[in-house]
């Protein structure tokens, strides 16, 4: 099948067409820039710019596709979760295209969306697959028997995402929103000379949260050791710390996943989200996979942060699956359960 994808649940107005197993084009225009002024993401300026960039975006998937609208054979869209603004905008223009062309839509969740992009890079996902969902609002750790209809929680961050961490950090080193990819870039730079807390992974902690992540703690703590170092007047070395605050995110989370893999039986790792785009988690996600011997899966950074391909993905799974197409009434759903993939 020939599917549109459309994804607008942050800062991203993103438009892919996937046939099949096949990326044909993924297009996005980012408000980001728009944003960093303000060092976060700005609900009303992001659905004022998904009403701008929505239609020239469709236009342009499609001229650099070499698909015609009438062409295809559903849409699918991003319904939750996120802003509700921006989602209402995708929303919106999906019950249009959907209505107009005569074809089914498919309203689905944007976190299992990050997992199904995988396919369209490293065919189909093994079943089942344990995912690690790292991005800008989540950290899960999901195994997925079927992400067309069945996703289990093993567990997810008590407090602060993954990406939500990086980004705060980043702001405690003077570098600017979105975070994540200047502390890749610095942390290249440096060397990993401070012991960071890996939260929730010892003793008690560990054991009531097998599977779960903390973040704020760590976040405490750079910011206590950057504050130290400026109060005795002493450069704050950037570089370095930036590789050991990343060094203990990524250590958590590999560990973990890991540890999932082995205790569920799952063979394949798949990670999935913003955050799946850093260099090194994919770095120690490979060396730790490896010596497992676990099959690590993890799509091209451009795939990792929010897109429509993605979307598109897994609209094309749905309908493989013969899944029911979502109804034109269709809400859009901010706080849409990571569990729940269609709406
Ligand atoms: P969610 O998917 O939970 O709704 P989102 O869509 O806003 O959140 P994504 O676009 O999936 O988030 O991911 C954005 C996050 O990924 C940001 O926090 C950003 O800092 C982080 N990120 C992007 N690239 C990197 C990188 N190279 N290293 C670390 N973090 C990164
Ligand atoms: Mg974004
Ligand atoms: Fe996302």
């Amino acid at each position: 099948p020939l599917v549109l994808g459309i994804e607008t649940s942050c800062d991203e107005t993103g438009v892919g067409i996937v046939r099949g197993e096949t990326l044909l084009v993924d297009a996005v225009a980012s408000s980001v820039d728009d944003h960093a002024r303000f060092g976060g993401v700005v609900p009303e300026v992001a659905s004022r710019a998904h009403l701008e960039e929505m239609v020239p975006t469709i236009e342009r998937a499609c001229r650099e596709a070499g698909v015609a609208l009438k062409d295809l054979d559903a849409i699918s869209v991003t319904s939750g979760p996120g802003l509700a603004g921006s989602l209402m905008v995708g929303v919106a223009s999906a019950k249009a295209l959907a209505l107009s062309l005569g074809i089914p839509l498919y309203g689905v969740n944007h976190l299992a969306s990050h997992v199904a992009v995988d396919i369209v890079e490293h065919g189909p996902l093994p079943e089942p697959t344990l995912a690690l969902l790292v991005s800008g609002g989540h950290s899960s750790l999901l195994l997925v028997p079927d992400v067309t209809n069945d996703i289990r929680s093993l567990g997810s961050t008590i407090d602060d995402a993954a990406g939500e961490a990086f980004d705060k950090v980043a702001r405690v080193l003077g570098l600017p929103f979105p975070g994540g990819p200047h502390i890749d870039r610095e942390a290249r730079g440096g060397q990993v000379t401070i012991d960071f807390p890996r939260g929730l992974t010892t003793g008690r902690d560990m054991e009531r949260h097998r599977f779960d992540f903390s973040f704020s703690g760590l976040k405490t703590s750079v910011s206590r050791w950057v504050q130290a170092r400026e109060a005795a007047g002493e450069p704050v070395p950037v570089a370095d710390v930036a590789a050991s605050f990343q060094e203990a995110v990524v250590d958590v989370l590999t560990r973990k996943a890991v540890l999932a893999c082995k205790e569920h039986g799952a063979q394949h790792l798949q990670i999935g989200g913003g955050v799946a785009a850093n260099s090194r988690l994919r770095e120690m996600a490979q060396s730790r996979c490896d010596a497992a011997g676990i099959e690590l899966r993890v799509p091209r950074p451009g795939l990792c942060t929010d897109n429509g391909a993605m979307v598109a993905a897994l609209g094309t799974q749905m309908v493989l699956k013969g899944r029911e197409a979502s109804r034109l009434d269709l809400p859009a759903d901010s706080s849409m359960p990571v569990t729940q993939v269609q709406s």
